[in-house]
């Protein structure tokens, strides 16, 4: 394929704005022939249009790692079940609220679930913890991330009163998405999962890793398509790090540069989504999650486990706020978001584009 010169490539960030698509093609042609100038001239209107629709407000979700077990076996992941050397955790059903109680003293209203796929925590007591937690916090949204369940159980969870879901699609591409899951994932499954609970009516997030093992742009561009195809409320991307306990422990981890760029696109493509400046993002760059909100994101996800826990829900090497108490964590961010002309709301922070539950 012809590279772009950058005038071509000014007008596809100029379409893309003005029709939210491109073609497969223009998508990788974007991302081949991106340049410093280029990601400036889109990094301005991803900006403007995040300015529209969120203002400078930063939305915070006070992340809760419950579990480190996990039942799969993610090539990438530092938590999957043949990695032996994994300290395993899981948080009592008080541990959690604890969190909650610190996370809303903090200004959270937003708490995320989030874990590896662990079968010791039935429905019954997830649901249990749903009631807990939105009754002790009827102005505050809650997020589960625990992966691929039955439609049932995502129909249970949400009549408990979860309000949104995130599950990344990782790959929209079916022989990438085998290259990086054990056999018993597909990525069929994983679409059906996002389908399932977009029809039950979640604000559902998806989102994959940029720069794993062996991913092309015309992977990314796919990505891209099935976002647009999906139409989330939110979409979280951050760069593929290695783990030294994982079979990709000597492959090359994913740049910031890139990360930043495809923010940068998806912000023209879905206006009004949520996105967050991930800490994958803030892992492989210091100031990641300040770039990524000068490119279009609108939201961070400190971390509220337990301190004890911090550095045993590792995904990925040299993950950052493993050793903060969440006061600090909280308190970092702040300083961070008003550093860049931002600032960081009490809000939970809903999408613009709507969900059975939005309020
Ligand atoms: N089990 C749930 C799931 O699979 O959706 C939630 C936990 S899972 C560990 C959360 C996310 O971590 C995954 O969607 C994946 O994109 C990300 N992740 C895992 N390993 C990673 C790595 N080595 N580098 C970057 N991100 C990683």
């Amino acid at each position: 394929m012809m590279k772009q010169t950058m005038e071509q490539s000014k007008q596809l960030i100029d379409q893309l704005e003005e029709t939210h698509v491109l073609s497969k093609e223009a998508f990788i042609s974007l991302i081949n022939s991106r340049t410093p100038e280029l990601s400036d001239y889109l990094f301005e209107k991803s900006r403007r249009i995040r300015q529209e629709h969120y203002g400078n407000d930063v939305y915070l979700r006070g992340l809760i790692e419950f579990t480190n077990y996990c039942k799969n076996d993610c090539l990438y992941c530092g938590i999957r079940r043949s990695n032996k050397n994994a300290s395993r955790y899981r948080l009592t059903k008080e541990q959690i609220l604890s969190c909650c109680d610190e996370g809303y003293s903090l200004g959270f209203r937003t708490f995320v679930l989030q874990g590896g796929e662990d079968s010791h925590y039935s429905d019954e007591m997830l649901l249990d913890l749903i009631r807990e937690i939105k009754t002790c916090y009827p102005d505050c949204a809650l997020t589960l991330s625990i992966g691929e369940r039955s439609y049932a159980s995502y129909k249970a969870f949400y009549e408990a009163g979860a309000d949104r879901y995130l599950l990344r699609h990782e790959t929209a591409d079916p022989v990438h998405y085998s290259k990086l899951h054990p056999p018993s994932l597909t990525l069929e499954t994983r679409k059906k999962c996002l389908m399932d609970l977009k029809n039950i009516g979640y604000q559902v997030g998806s989102g994959f890793m940029v720069g794993s093992p062996g991913q092309t742009s015309a992977q990314l561009a796919e990505d891209l398509l099935f976002l647009h195809e999906l139409q989330p409320q939110m979409v979280g991307i951050g760069p593929f790090i290695a783990h030294h306990d994982t079979p990709f422990a000597l492959e090359e981890s994913g740049t910031a540069e890139l990360t930043l760029f495809l923010l940068g696109l998806i912000r023209l493509m879905l206006p009004t989504a949520l996105l967050p400046a991930t800490t994958a993002l803030g892992t492989i760059d210091p100031l990641g999650r300040e770039k990524g909100i000068l490119a279009g994101a609108n939201v961070v996800m400190p971390n509220l486990s337990p301190r004890e826990v911090r550095d045993k829900y590792l995904l990925y090497d040299n993950k950052i706020c493993t050793g903060d108490e969440a006061a600090e964590c909280r308190q970092c961010i702040d300083g961070r978001i008003s550093s860049i002309g931002y600032q960081v709301v009490v809000d939970r922070g809903d999408s613009k584009l709507g969900g059975k539950k939005n309020v």
